[in-house]
């Protein structure tokens, strides 16, 4: 049984800097260089791809959201509020903690349906 494949979308200005490698080097074809090219990369970032992720969601609802920030070491509680999401340890709406609230997809569903509820928040 060969090896699964998925398929991904490189710019075509990419993919023409790619073929100029075609021929060099032993490569055959597009997808040996992006395989030498991808496992460069990952060989390069595996303590960060192998390191705990530096925010675990705790739990969330539709006040917000708790997480755990492996780097403070503590608890940080994100909050939707009408007029915008609100990390309460920063008192900010900008920091590294709003950032990964906004990536959660339960806290963006909340955001959308309370965005039709008249609500001033960033358009996720
Ligand atoms: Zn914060």
């Amino acid at each position: 049984m060969s090896t699964p494949h998925v398929t991904i979308k490189l710019p075509k200005e990419l993919v023409d800097e790619m073929d100029k490698l075609k021929g060099k080097h032993g490569f055959r074809g597009r997808g040996e260089i992006a395989k030498e090219a991808i496992r460069q990369l990952l060989d390069k970032y595996k303590a960060d791809i192998n390191a705990p992720p530096r925010f675990v969601k705790i739990n969330s609802d539709e006040n917000g959201i708790k997480l755990r920030d492996n780097v403070l070491n503590r608890e940080v509680d994100v909050y939707i509020k009408p007029y915008g999401v609100r990390c309460l340890l920063d008192d900010s709406s900008t920091c590294e903690h709003v950032y990964y609230a906004l990536s959660d997809s339960d806290v963006r569903k909340i955001i959308r349906a309370k965005i039709k509820e008249g609500w001033k928040l960033p358009d996720v």
